[in-house]
């Protein structure tokens, strides 16, 4: 029997998540491992100063009091008998394209699920409270399917945000684009009238270049984008070694090897 591994970063109470549960029970059996509160611009953050506490709430139903990344790495090795056909994350309250896929717990825990080479996607809506799911659940239903019948490329995630907007004009499959945040932290005093700084709003910059996800959603098409596990910028690497040539910097000297190799 198939079987999906769900999770989230806005916690168990999210609605995504319950439309996550709804619509992707028809494709096997759906168990649930999410955080017990919101754990939203968390990231890969992995808890390691304090036991976690498992609680069941229903039948194949968990919370955790974690992250969204110790939810999954918990469900893989004490929850689940076997490893799941399918990992979902979401359907998480706001986008997650360009720079935000650095701070997201939502796409954080597909990383996660990928590492373990479990088939993994992050799904996100696009936009601002209050949120409506009803054009998400067939979509993410769809795209689901699809992997789990033809699989994702080795160490790859499947990151896909939905616009809220009707009617959506189509799917648009892209690259990593940039949203980065200005004037992103915000002045504000205490009840003793100190001042203290509130990150968070801000206006988005955004370079929406062709073919990226911040492109897509913003011209109304659900964004679908592959996700490398691998950071390196491999043209990054002829540059330290030939302009930088890191390489022979710090090489000892002919003959004066501390190493005695
Ligand atoms: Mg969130």
């Amino acid at each position: 029997m198939t079987t999906i591994l769900i999770t989230n970063d806005d916690g168990i109470h999210s609605r995504g998540l319950e439309v996550l549960q709804k619509t992707l029970a028809i494709l096997g059996r759906v168990v649930t491992v999410a955080p017990d509160r919101d754990n939203s611009a968390i990231a890969h953050a992995l808890t390691m100063n304090r036991p976690l506490c498992l609680t069941r709430r229903a039948e194949d139903v968990f919370t955790l009091d974690g992250t969204p990344t110790d939810c999954v790495a918990i469900a893989l090795s004490k929850v689940l008998d076997a490893p799941p056909d399918l990992l979902v994350s979401g359907i998480n309250n706001g986008a997650n394209i360009g720079d935000d896929i650095s701070y997201s717990g939502t796409v954080s825990a597909a990383i996660e699920g990928t590492m373990y080479s479990v088939p993994s996607m992050a799904v996100s809506l696009v936009g601002t409270p209050p949120f409506s799911f009803a054009a998400a659940g067939p979509i993410v239903r769809d795209l689901a399917g699809r992997i789990l019948d033809y699989g994702l490329p080795a160490d790859t995630l499947m990151n896909v945000n939905i616009p809220q907007q009707r009617p959506i004009k189509g799917l648009r499959v892209t690259r990593q684009g940039r949203r980065i945040w200005k004037q992103a932290v915000q002045e504000v005093h205490d009840p003793w009238g100190r001042l203290r700084f509130w990150i968070g709003g801000g206006t988005p910059l955004l370079d929406a270049g062709k073919d990226t996800d911040v492109d897509a959603v913003h011209n109304g098409y659900v964004s679908v984008t592959p996700i490398h596990l691998d950071l390196t910028n491999h043209e990054g690497i002829s540059y330290f070694r030939e302009d930088l040539d890191l390489e022979s910097w710090l090489l000892p000297p002919t003959g004066d090897s501390e190493t005695g190799e």
